[in-house]
């Protein structure tokens, strides 16, 4: 296969031996004979897998007892919708950080009163608002932890005086977390945790049973954790992939260690960004996010992006292109990116200045 260095902000780069069982299990699950794509989710194979996926996530993240993990089909984007159907009787305030924190705040709007409790679009979401008050008559508040489109991140587990929902999509085992903070953090798996086509929730059951309206079966969590994530049928595959790939954060010593590895790579990057007098960083450097590296040409070179993109292409670099509603470059630094690549990124860029600086 062709040497690259992938650098997709999602669905990401997968580990290998993620990859490797994945080809393995669907020509023959387990030994059953039976491929990955045809099993029955009701065999004692399956669940144990299922079984083996949820107890990861309880260990990796330290998940204390009052919480469930349950695993969804619908992305990231259905739970804006589950998370008000859910959580929201009267009135929710939401952190407005960028393109996903405002679809959800939109989700909600649909069903309550919810509103921007404080935005940054002012600058083009390249900083997280500070200084604002979360009043304590709030059903929920809600923040997206990782803006994936800005390269802005929430490092720190806030204090809240109500429950705190998080959409950690983009840097969830990234880092530790301290999940007793949180009513619920929830996220697509495509960005860290696995293949497209599941999301994770972790949820504090004592959280939930608080709106009177009707939540539609499909729609109430209590469903999912009531079924084990087996009401209906779960996304086999994409639940077998991210079980391998949450086993081999495990086995690089779990999230303490991969972060170690993570704080690394995004030094190194941005390090060459302040460094390289082509490029310059879009992201407030106290915001900066170690998951997704945003930067663009420096003023007086903004003519050579598009050279520099087919020149990083030619060196073997995917995915560094900006999000269309931000433009410039977007290198994305996920779990399964190694340091290695990160050095091949930053020997391009060099090599680039070389020719035009
Ligand atoms: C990608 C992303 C989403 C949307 O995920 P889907 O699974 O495609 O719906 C939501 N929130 C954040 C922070 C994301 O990065």
């Amino acid at each position: 296969m062709k040497k690259v260095h992938v650098f997709n902000a999602g669905p990401c780069a997968l580990p290998q031996v993620a990859l490797d069982n994945a080809v393995e299990a669907i020509k023959d699950f387990k030994g059953t004979g039976v491929s990955l794509l045809s099993i029955s989710h009701r065999t004692k194979e399956w669940e144990e897998t299922m079984n083996e996926c949820r107890a990861l996530w309880k260990e990796l993240l330290h998940i204390p007892d009052e919480y469930e993990v349950v695993f969804l089909g619908g992305g990231a984007s259905l739970q804006f919708l589950y998370v008000a159907e859910n959580f929201l009787e009267k009135k929710a305030a939401y952190l407005d950080t960028g393109v996903w924190a405002h679809k959800a705040l939109k989700e909600a709007q649909g069903l309550g009163e919810a509103y921007a409790i404080a935005c940054s679009a002012d600058k083009n979401y390249t900083y997280i608002p500070k200084g604002f008050e979360i009043p304590s008559d709030l059903d929920y508040f809600h923040i997206t932890t990782n803006n994936t489109i800005y390269g802005t991140e929430i490092k720190e587990d806030m204090d809240c005086p109500v429950p705190l929902i998080a959409d950690m999509s983009s840097d969830i085992l990234s880092r530790p977390v301290d999940v007793s903070k949180y009513a619920m953090i929830y996220g697509g798996a495509q960005k860290n945790a696995g293949p497209a086509g599941v999301i994770f929730a972790i949820i504090r059951k004592d959280a939930l049973g608080k709106v009177s309206r009707y939540i539609p079966t499909m729609l109430d969590y209590r469903t999912h954790i009531d079924k084990e994530s087996m009401f209906n049928t779960p996304p086999v595959f994409s639940i077998f992939v991210m079980n391998e790939t949450l086993k081999w954060v495990k086995s690089l010593g779990g999230v303490e260690a991969v972060h170690q590895k993570n704080i690394k790579k995004a030094e190194l990057l941005y390090s060459e960004i302040d460094r390289n007098p082509l490029f310059v960083g879009t992201a407030a450097k106290e915001d900066r996010s170690i998951m997704n590296v945003c930067f663009v040409m420096a003023e007086g070179y903004e003519g050579l992006q598009d050279e520099f993109l087919a020149f990083a292409k030619g060196k073997g670099m995917i995915g560094i292109k900006g999000h269309r509603s931000v433009g410039g470059f977007r290198a994305s630094l996920y779990n399964a990116c190694e340091l290695e690549d990160v050095e091949a990124l930053v020997e391009c860029m060099k090599e680039f200045e070389k020719l035009h600086a």
